[in-house]
């Protein structure tokens, strides 16, 4: 059986003393590889690996930087059939929708490449008489990252990229369930020109993030995962006085209003809340309509396009999404499907019983819909990370805004309308980090920074986009005079003029 292990200093590395994890295919639910479980030590090494290499990669000019991560985007564009085949097959998720998310990576190496501009610091002269002033962004020293699994190729090209070009080193602990995309990008990193120990990546759990957290020479930390999580990295990784953005879960509405064209509003909600599965932090995963005719408008629309969805395997191209992730997680869908109807709401479309032959043992669940959610539900209040939309349905804009601003996520939500002031009050009143104004799902592209509110994000900085420049570098300012008169020693505040 394959056996993946780590990328540290330049070169694959492997522990024999590691404990492992299982690699499954989702659609076949078998096993197909087995992950080294990085402990303490092996955590250690990258860690130094990428201590060493800053001393000479912070001092390398930013144009220099630049050139080698477009080298590096060159590499990732030749390789995109592979990155794609690697994340599907772990993952699960279509190959369109592994290349989409590829893409998305890339263009935060694009952005990377403007580091040039990016670092550019401010200048003031005449702040006192021959005295000038001038601002610098250095960079940190070592970062790491710890990404989740349902974007094995994006999450981590949301961060190392823009580190790295700010003169950081960097070490990436990608999710222990779909590890072979980053360990790719790491090899592709070395073929590029980036320096041994610039990326380094161990593969591991909760051992290797807690070294990370614990570790005196780690200076930063992004974390994307489970909010649960995201707290835990923030609140021990600023105990240990690191500087941390922790990205969480999500519960992302749409407010639909009574004027939104009812088949764009359909079919954007169906490619949110059902594409990849629903294993995305900006699905939508309630739709809320505002006024009873509005939603029967939408429902019975939503029912008539969810029966020709297709469901399978990545490997047949017309799947419209795959299965979900891993055993673990389909069960936990599966809790929350049973808990909807428990709790009293309208079960109308029920994915819990999908087979597909020859695919039986896979982690399939069908789109899943229910009707007459409530606010108090459990399926309301609590992320489901799959194919399952919940419909409410409120009497008033004031009243969905309400939901969206009471939910204790804040990461995403789109409002469907004609009307120019309701979209304008709901983006300037939802208390949400990123607003899609009839966008299904507003990710922000790579020149802008990323991040939701609430307990979405811990920490101030989103990330990638000049957040990500703002987080990676520390800021500092200089005064500067080169008058040779020497007027005695000052003893009090100096007020320049
Ligand atoms: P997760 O929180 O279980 O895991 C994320 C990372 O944390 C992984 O690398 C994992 O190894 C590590 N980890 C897991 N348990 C840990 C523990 N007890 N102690 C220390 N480290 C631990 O998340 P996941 O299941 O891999 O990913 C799905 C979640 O990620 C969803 O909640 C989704 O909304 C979220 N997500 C958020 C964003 C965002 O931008 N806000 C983007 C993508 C995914």
């Amino acid at each position: 059986m394959e056996k993946i292990s780590h990328f540290i200093d330049g070169k694959i590395y492997s522990s024999s003393s590691s404990r492992t994890g299982p690699i499954f295919n989702p659609a076949i639910g078998q096993q197909i590889a087995e992950v080294e479980l990085a402990n303490k030590d092996t955590v250690k090494l990258a860690i130094e690996s990428a201590s060493k290499a800053f001393v000479k990669w912070s001092k390398t000019t930013p144009i220099s930087r630049s050139r080698i991560l477009s080298k590096y985007k060159e590499l990732i564009i030749k390789n995109m059939n592979e990155l794609a085949e690697l994340v599907s097959k772990q993952h699960g998720k279509t190959i369109p929708d592994s290349k989409g998310s590829i893409q998305r990576g890339i263009e935060v190496i694009e952005y990377a490449t403007g580091i040039t501009s990016a670092l550019k610091g401010e200048h003031s002269t005449s702040v006192g008489t021959n005295v000038d002033s001038h601002t610098l962004r250095q960079p940190l020293g070592v970062c790491a990252g710890i990404t989740p699994f349902n974007f094995p190729a994006m999450v981590p090209m949301w961060m190392f990229p823009v580190a790295i070009a700010c003169g950081n080193t960097f070490v990436l602990k990608p999710s222990e369930k779909d590890p072979s995309c980053p360990l790719k990008l790491a090899e592709l990193a070395i073929e590029a020109g980036i320096p041994p120990g610039v990326l380094n990546v161990v593969n591991g759990d909760k051992e290797a993030v807690d070294t990370i957290l614990e570790d005196k020479n780690v200076q930063a930390i992004s974390f994307v995962g489970s909010t649960p999580i995201a707290e835990y990295v923030y609140h021990n990784g600023t105990k240990n006085n690191k500087r941390v953005q922790a990205l969480g879960g999500a519960k992302n509405h749409m407010v639909i209003m009574p004027d939104a064209d009812v088949e764009k509003t359909t079919d954007a909600i169906i490619g949110s809340a059902f594409g990849s599965a629903g294993e995305r932090c900006m699905a939508i995963s309630v739709a809320v309509c505002v006024g009873d005719k509005t939603k029967e408008k939408i429902k019975n629309n939503l029912l008539e396009k969810t029966e020709k969805l297709n469901v399978g395997p990545y490997t047949d191209e017309k799947n419209d999404f795959g299965p979900l992730n891993n055993k673990a997680h389909y069960e936990k869908v599966l809790g929350y499907i049973d808990s909807g109807e428990k709790e009293g709401a309208k079960l109308i479309s029920d994915g819990r019983n999908f087979k597909l032959q020859g695919y039986e043992n896979g982690y399939f669940v069908g789109p899943t819909i229910f009707d007459d959610v409530k606010a108090n539900m459990k399926i309301y209040k609590e992320e489901i990370f799959g194919p399952v939309l919940s419909i409410v349905t409120t009497k008033t804009y004031d009243e969905a805004l309400t939901l969206v601003n009471d939910h204790e996520l804040g990461n995403g939500a789109a409002v469907f309308t004609r009307s120019g002031n309701i979209a304008k009050h709901f983006t300037e009143n939802a208390k949400i980090g990123m607003i899609g104004v009839n966008v299904p799902i507003p990710v922000p592209v790579a020149y802008h920074s990323f991040g939701g509110w609430k307990r979405s994000l811990f920490g101030d900085h989103s990330i990638h986009g000049p957040d990500g420049v703002r987080f990676y570098t520390k800021l500092k300012t200089a005064t500067v005079t080169w008058v040779e008169d020497n007027a005695g020693p000052e003893f009090t505040i100096p007020v320049l003029s």
